[in-house]
């Protein structure tokens, strides 16, 4: 599994990036995912900062889309798109991702 690495070009518009964040609470332990916009803006206010801890950046761009438009600059990705990026369970389809994130991680 390849961990993605928030680029500048991210920082600067991370709405347009579809990069999203998955991050621990770190009062209740449960994990969940948001928008990088949300988790930048959460950086930026030092109160809130301290109550959350990134787990990794995802971008389904970068993780689900290897094989078709593949080129030079772009890492070889051997993620399968229905893998869970928590726990690493395989999905059949999309739904069934959801189904589990939604029940296994929350
Ligand atoms: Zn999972």
């Amino acid at each position: 599994m390849i961990e993605y690495q928030i680029t500048e070009e991210d920082r600067k518009h991370p709405e347009r990036s579809g990069v999203f964040v998955y991050y621990k609470n770190l009062k209740s332990g449960f994990t969940d995912n948001m928008p990088l916009t949300g988790w930048l803006e959460i950086q930026r206010n030092r109160n809130r900062k301290d109550k959350f801890a990134l787990v990794r950046y995802v971008n389904p761009r970068f993780t689900q889309k290897p094989l078709k438009t593949r080129s030079a600059e772009q890492p070889e990705v051997e993620e399968d798109p229905l893998e869970c990026p928590l726990c690493g369970y395989v999905a059949k389809d999309d739904k069934d991702l959801g189904d589990h994130k939604s029940t296994d991680h929350k």
